[in-house]
Formats: C-alpha cells, structure tokens, sequence
C-alpha cells in the first residue's frame, strides 16, 4: 500500500525560479504531446504510449529547455497525459458525453513528479535535493515510514509542498491480543476501557495571546506594506504552529493505541451525530468532533497497515447502559458520574461508556467491571511519545 505523506516546502528564490520553469517545460511538453495526439487522430493514425514518449527525445533538440528537467519527470508527463486518455475513454465507455481532453494552463499544472529517482531525502536536516532542481528544506511534522517510492512536488497559491509516497507493508493476517474500547468525550479527549483518560488539548487556547497580539499588530500596519506582509507571516506561522500541534498529537496518539492493542473499538461517530442532532451542544462540541473524526481516521488506517481490528459500534445506550449489570441509568450530559442504584457500579461516566463499547464490540455478554481509578495522561506525555514507542501502559 502507498502512503502518501505531505509536507509543507520552502524552497529559496533561486530554487523557486527553477520549480516554477520546470512546472511550465512540462505543461508546455503535455499540451505538446497532447496536440500531436490530437493530430494523429485526425489523420487516422492511432497515438501510442510509446510513440509519445519516443518523441519527447526528439523533441529535446527543437526544444533545449527539456533538457533542463530531470528525464524521469518528462516521463511522468507522459504518463500522466495516457492516464488521463485513459480514464476519459473509460467515461466514454461508460456512455458518458464528454468531450476531448483540455490542454493545461499555467494555473492547473502545479505539480512535478520524481517517481522511484532523481531525488535524495536528508532526514537529518530534513531536506531534499531534487535532481536538476536543487536542495529544499520542509517540516516533517510527521514522519514518514517504509521505502520511499516517489516524490512529488506541488504548488498551491505561493506555498510548496512535498508529497512523499512511501510503501507500506499490510499484515495480511489480523493481530492477536488485546482489546480495548475507546469514548470520546469533552472533559477528557479519551477515555479508554483500560482506565486510560487522555486530557484534553487546548493547543488554539494557549495560543490565543500571542495569536491576538499578532492580529492588533496587523491592523496598526498600513496594508500590503512590507511590515504588514511580515506580520501576516507571523501570523500565518502562529496558526500552522497550532495545526502542526494537533496533527503530532493526533498521530502520537492513534500509533499507541494500534502499537497497544490487537482490537479496538470506537463508536460510528456518523450514527452518534445523526442521533444527537438537535440536542447538539453548539460550537465547542462541533469543534472537537472534528478532532475525533481526524482521530479515527488516523486509528483506521494505521490500523489496517499494522493489521489491528478497528470496530465501529453503534452507539446506542452505551452511555446510559452499566457496564456492571446492564441496567438502564439516564443520565444527562452534566452528569459526569455513573452511579448505579442497581448493583452499586460507581465510574466515570467516559470510562462507563468505553467499558460498553468495548463489551459490544467484541460481542462479549455483561461481566462484572473491576473498579479502577482512572490514568490520567497529559497533553504533554502524548506529545513525548515517540513514533513507534512501546506501549504507553503495561498489563
Ligand atoms: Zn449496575
């Protein structure tokens, strides 16, 4: 399986010139070869895929600022144009009225594709020195894993990004070993059937000064002048900074637990949110449902290279439910305490429900629940785990 991972890129002006010249030799190389393919057509000879790449060799003497692009790139190019052939004839098959394929403008072709050579990745200074192109520096907030086969590199508006495609072994057979259910909640960002409640970030609100400060400051600058540019920079950096945070902790988090355990079971948040709609707690909660959503998407796939079960329960009860008895005990949401008056199960009422999403996902009747207090991991602790760390709690 290819894993695609993406980092932000900065290359200097000298570098930046060279990307964007060679972005526009392969948009010229594309709409070229795809003009010629029209052409044939035309004249009642059928293109081939070979055919077009053997011309971009002759086109090299017509055309010196070819040999200015690493060869495997023009390749690429090639590649790209039958893939898009390709897939427009498969719509046409389909019964689909299309028409024919559009040559590229300057503003839809942004992307260089170094696939299997042409580039050397520095993990230390975390650069990497493209063929023909030179050395860019990026920030690898998250690191990538297994055998790197490709790189792409790509621009969006005035900022640059490297897409690291990297190959990634998936466990044909499913792991043995424990299990665990996991509730995501507002007072802790997770409870987990263990005992195990992870804290909440708050990565924006300890931010905010410094982001408020940044805000007074542009509005004192007189627009588009140098100092303003400068601190819309600043602020754009404070912003990413915050993003970068969410994302460590987001995938620091997830690895352990697919690190930890062979099982783990969550509830279908698309069911959870259908059934609380109305009764939704407005802006704060909307906000970190997105984290949770991101949380178990990052839980799902890393799951499924490490060959971890990831379950999704239905959520029903599972708040109301004792994970003790079974018994139903209403609580609403500000009661953060499940306390049975059937068979005395006292708990917090996260880890009361993780209990039950465990219990149901592995399809296990109720049992008597151990009584535990909860562990409680910091913000910071998530943020020192390392990568491919051993589990964070034993037994
Ligand atoms: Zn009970």
């Amino acid at each position: 399986m290819l894993i695609s991972y993406k980092y932000r890129a900065y290359p200097d002006a000298t570098t930046e010139a060279r990307l964007n010249a060679a972005l526009d030799t392969c948009r010229w190389l594309y709409n070229k070869l795809l003009e010629e393919c029209n052409t044939a057509r035309e004249a009642g000879i059928a293109p081939t895929m070979r055919g077009t790449q053997a011309r971009i060799v002759t086109l090299k003497d017509e055309s010196p600022s070819l040999k200015n692009v690493y060869s495997k790139v023009l390749q690429m190019v090639n590649a790209t144009l039958w893939s898009n052939i390709a897939a427009l004839s498969q719509t046409k098959k389909r019964g689909r009225k299309i028409g024919k394929l559009r040559f590229k403008s300057a503003v839809r072709y942004r992307t260089l594709n170094y696939n299997q050579s042409g580039f050397k990745i520095d993990r230390e200074h975390s650069s990497i020195t493209f063929s023909k192109i030179g050395t860019i520096p990026f920030t690898m907030h998250r690191p990538y894993t297994g055998k790197v086969k490709g790189i792409l590199i790509t621009r969006s508006g005035d900022r640059w990004y490297v897409i690291v495609q990297a190959e990634q072994k998936v466990s044909e057979s499913k792991r043995e070993g424990r299990s665990v259910g996991i509730d995501v909640g507002l007072n802790s960002f997770a409870v987990d059937s263990d005992g195990a409640a992870i804290e909440n970030p708050r990565f924006y609100e300890h931010s905010l000064d410094r982001i408020k400060k940044l805000h007074q400051s542009i509005a004192r600058k007189q627009r588009f002048s140098k100092n303003w540019k400068k601190a819309k920079g600043k602020l754009e950096k404070a912003y990413e900074h915050i993003t970068n945070q969410k994302n460590d902790f987001l995938h620091k988090l997830s690895r352990q637990y697919v690190d930890t355990y062979a099982t783990i079971c969550v509830e279908d948040l698309n069911i959870k949110y259908l059934k609380e709609h109305g009764t939704s707690r407005g802006l704060r909660r909307s906000i970190h449902s997105a984290s949770w959503g991101r949380f178990y998407s990052h839980l799902s796939y890393k799951a499924e290279s490490a060959g971890t079960n990831f379950i999704q329960i239905d959520p029903r009860d599972t708040t109301q439910l004792c994970a003790n008895c079974g018994s139903i005990v209403t609580k609403d949401l500000s009661v953060r305490v499940h306390d049975c008056p059937y068979c005395g199960f006292v708990a917090d009422r996260d880890y009361n429900a993780a209990v039950n999403i465990h219990r149901v996902g592995m399809e296990q009747p109720f049992e008597p629940v151990e009584p535990r207090p909860l562990h409680h991991i910091s913000v910071v602790q998530v943020l020192a785990m390392k990568q491919e760390a051993p589990p964070f709690r034993a037994g």
